[in-house]
C-alpha cells in the first residue's frame, strides 16, 4: 500500500483526540480575538502550521474540519502535499528562488514574497509547470489552473535579516507581481519582531497594508498572528492567522 491510499484516520485515535482539543482551543482565542479587533473586517482565518508534524497529522485535521495548512521548508512541504493533496498547501517560509520549481506544483498561495528576483522565478515557475501539465509531463497542481496568490512578507523590525521587504520596498515588488503572468497579488505577511511587544508591530503592519490596498484592491489579505500574538494581530486586522505549536504541540528542537 502507498502512503497516499492509508486509510482515512479514525476519529477515536489519542492524537486525534489532543488535535481536536487544541484545535477547539485556538478557535475560542480567535473567537475572543475577534472582540477586541479594531480594524479590518473578520473573521480571521486559520491556517494550521505542520511544520516538523508528519502527513498523518494533516490528514488528522482535515478530519477535524481544517482545510488549509502551511510549511516553511520546501523538501518537507512537498513530501506531505504529495501524501495529502486535498489540503490547502501555503508556503509561508523563507523561499531561495531555485525552489520556486517545486512549490508552484503544490502551493496555493505563498506568504514569503519579498524581493523582485523571487517574483520573477515564481513567475517563470507557474508558467513552467503548465507548460509541463500541457504536455503531460507533471500532475496539475492548484497554480496549473488560478494564479498563483502571492504575499508581500514585510519586515517589522527594520531589517532584511529574517526574511521580509522593508517598507520602502513594497510598492515596488507589488507592481512587479502584479504584472507577473501567473501571480496574484493578495496581501502582505509579517512575523512579529522577536523580543519586542507585537502589538505596535503589527499595526505598522496594517498601515502598510492599508496603502497597498489603496494601489491594488485585491490584495486585501493580512496574513499575521500565531500562537504567542494572536489576539494582537487579530486587533490589528490579520484576516489569516497562522498556528503551529498552539494545535501541534510543541515542535521538536533542532
Ligand atoms: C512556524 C511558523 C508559524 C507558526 O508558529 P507557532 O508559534 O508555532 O504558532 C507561523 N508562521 C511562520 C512563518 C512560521 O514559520
Amino acid at each position: 500500500m502507498t502512503q497516499a491510499s492509508l486509510p482515512e484516520v479514525q476519529g477515536d485515535d489519542p492524537r486525534t483526540d489532543e488535535l481536536r482539543a487544541n484545535l477547539t482551543a485556538v478557535r475560542r482565542r480567535m473567537a475572543e480575538a475577534e472582540e477586541g479587533r479594531q480594524v479590518g473586517a473578520g473573521p480571521a482565518q486559520l491556517i494550521a502550521v505542520t511544520k516538523f508534524f508528519p502527513a498523518q497529522d494533516v490528514r488528522r485535521l482535515l478530519s477535524l474540519g481544517v482545510t488549509d495548512v502551511g510549511e516553511n521548508r520546501d523538501q518537507e512541504a512537498s513530501a506531505k502535499a504529495l501524501e495529502v493533496p486535498r489540503a490547502r498547501w501555503h508556503f509561508v517560509g523563507q523561499l531561495q528562488s531555485k525552489k520556486s520549481n517545486s512549490v508552484v506544483r503544490y502551493a496555493s498561495r505563498v506568504h514569503s514574497v519579498d524581493r523582485a528576483s523571487l517574483v520573477t522565478a515564481l513567475g517563470k515557475a507557474v508558467r513552467n509547470h503548465r507548460s509541463a501539465v500541457e504536455e503531460g509531463r507533471a500532475q496539475p497542481g492548484p497554480s496549473a489552473t488560478t494564479d498563483l496568490e502571492c504575499l508581500i512578507q514585510i519586515s517589522l523590525d527594520g531589517t532584511s535579516g529574517r526574511g521580509g521587504a522593508l517598507p520602502e520596498d513594497i510598492e515596488r515588488i507589488a507592481d512587479r507581481i502584479a504584472e507577473e503572468e501567473g501571480l496574484r497579488l493578495r496581501g502582505v505577511m509579517a512575523v512579529a519582531p522577536l523580543g519586542a511587544d507585537p502589538e505596535p508591530a503589527f499595526e505598522r503592519l496594517y498601515g502598510c497594508a492599508t496603502e497597498l490596498q489603496a494601489a491594488h484592491p485585491h490584495a486585501d489579505h493580512i496574513s499575521a498572528g500565531m500562537s504567542a500574538d494572536l489576539e494582537a494581530a487579530v486587533r490589528w486586522g490579520s484576516t489569516h492567522v497562522r498556528v503551529g505549536s498552539g494545535i501541534l504541540g510543541a515542535r521538536p528542537v533542532g
